[in-house]
């Protein structure tokens, strides 16, 4: 199921950042301790009354050329209307209406998209007065808030569950796998999905997905079916994408959403980029599994080492994902785009291992002996029964006695030993912890 994203907009200062961390704050798992992630969360999943989104902080995605303010807060609130399915308007109730939220609402009021108008900072709900002001905007009525106190933001979280797009039904068909294209902009997606299409047989092309605006593209290839999700937002770039290049990771977001397999397209010029890990950490959260593409491998001056320092340095910088295969390509001359697909089928098959409780158990059993478990004082962990309660990532069930006890760092030492003795390549490995005593 594609989840909806939410945009907060507003003028440096008024607290978007603040309202973002408030909003998601209960919901950073404690799982994500793997280092190499970026820890500047620009979008993060939220969860209200059952519902599921993702919330992008768009004042934190740096623009390139620096530019006034309101011409940076202009391109923000230009690319959420494009992108999210949901706008939260924040302005600062001490600091009054200020011009740039009049033209920030301007951009608003043309857009069929919910916008919700939030007043932030109002840790007084007596004085109200001061958002009479902000009627002035034409977006009705604001929510007053305080971010920072976290008052009132749960009715926030009500009008904006209330507004969200309704729930789209699993789409696909069985025994297709289903293919991202992510990266930053000028790495090569397009040319790879062109790359892609014009060597296999494509059975059609231009259904709308249940996504809005979203066209996905089939394929098939040695009798097996694939699809491609949002070739249209990769084919063909409209005006304000082109000129909002730089946050096209919120198109990413929405394709990881739809996937099951994502091909994270890095630029061999380029090396390894924030941007990079961002959107490769994406995918590597939401349980997908990802195949790191190398493109424009035809411009690297290579000698017998280039493909292993260039892998060392992939591996350094994404260490949150050294599960992912690496494939050295050129989208321009196709070379090894084969490999590639070859490679989608690997982790697509590895993403559905199931092993069975009792080899997991064995394993578990050798693993304790030859490492035991992190102990405080007086009690020690034991990991009593282990039982794999899904696939896509595979996803492992711990019963322990102090769940308390378990470290980030034992919990590695299992994924590590899952990996040597069943594969589980390109695809992240979860667990679960069980109290049981
Ligand atoms: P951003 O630039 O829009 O992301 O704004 P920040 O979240 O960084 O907040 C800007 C400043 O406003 C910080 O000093 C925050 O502590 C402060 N701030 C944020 N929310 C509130 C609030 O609800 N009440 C008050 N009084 N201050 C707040
Ligand atoms: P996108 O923004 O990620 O979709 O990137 P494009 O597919 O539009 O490619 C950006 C630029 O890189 C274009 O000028 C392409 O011709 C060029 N390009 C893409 N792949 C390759 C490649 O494998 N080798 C070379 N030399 N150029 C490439």
């Amino acid at each position: 199921m594609s989840k909806p994203i939410v945009a907060i907009v507003g003028r440096p200062n008024v607290g978007k950042s603040t309202l973002f961390n408030r909003l998601v704050g209960s919901r950073i798992a404690i799982v994500e301790d793997k280092p190499g992630i970026t820890r500047d969360r620009l979008y993060q999943d939220a969860e209200w009354a059952g519902r599921v989104f993702t919330l992008v902080d768009t004042g934190g995605l740096d623009f390139v050329e620096s530019g006034d303010i309101p011409r940076q807060v202009r391109r923000q609130v230009e690319l959420a209307i494009e992108e999210a399915d949901v706008v939260l308007f924040l302005v600062d109730a001490r600091a009054g209406l200020t011009s740039t939220d009049e033209d920030v609402a301007a951009l608003l009021r043309r857009t069929s998209k919910p916008v919700l108008l939030v007043a932030n900072k109002v840790e007084n709900f007596q004085r109200t007065g001061q958002l009479v002001d902000f009627f002035r905007l034409g977006l009705g009525e604001p929510i007053p808030i305080s971010a920072a106190q976290g008052m009132n933001t749960g009715d926030l979280l009500d009008r904006l569950v209330s507004v969200l797009p309704p729930v789209t039904a699993e789409e696909g068909e069985p025994d297709t796998i289903r293919i991202a294209v992510i990266g930053r902009p000028n790495v090569g997606k397009s040319s790879l999905v062109n790359a892609i299409l014009g060597e296999e047989r494509v059975i059609v092309s231009g259904i709308p997905g249940t996504t809005r605006d979203a066209i996905d593209t089939y394929f098939e290839r040695e009798g097996r079916r694939y699809m491609l999700v949002d070739t249209a937002g990769i084919r063909r770039k409209s005006r304000i994408e082109e000129a909002i290049e730089k946050y096209s990771v919120i198109r990413s977001l929405r394709a990881v959403d739809r996937c099951e397999v994502a091909l994270v397209v890095l630029d061999a010029l380029e090396g390894v980029t924030d941007q990079d890990k961002r959107i490769a950490g994406y995918a590597h959260e939401e349980g997908k599994a990802s195949v790191l593409a190398v493109n424009k491998w035809d411009l690297v001056e290579k000698d017998t080492r280039t493909s292993q320092r260039f892998t060392e340095l992939i591996r350094r910088e994404l260490a949150f994902m050294t599960y992912a295969p690496v494939v050295f390509i050129s989208a321009l001359t196709g070379k090894r785009v084969h490999r590639l697909l070859e490679m989608v089928d690997l982790v697509a098959q590895q993403q559905c291992l199931r092993i069975s409780t009792s080899e997991l158990n064995r394993l578990i059993r050798d693993a304790v002996l030859h490492n035991p478990p992190p102990a405080d004082k007086n009690r020690r962990l034991k990991i009593l029964y282990a039982t794999q309660g899904g696939v896509k990532p595979p996803t492992f069930i711990l019963f322990v006695n102090y769940p308390e006890l378990m470290h980030f760092s034992y919990l590695r030492y299992l994924e590590n030993q899952l990996r040597a003795a069943f594969g589980f390549e390109g695809t992240p490995i979860r667990f679960v912890l069980r109290q049981r005593d």
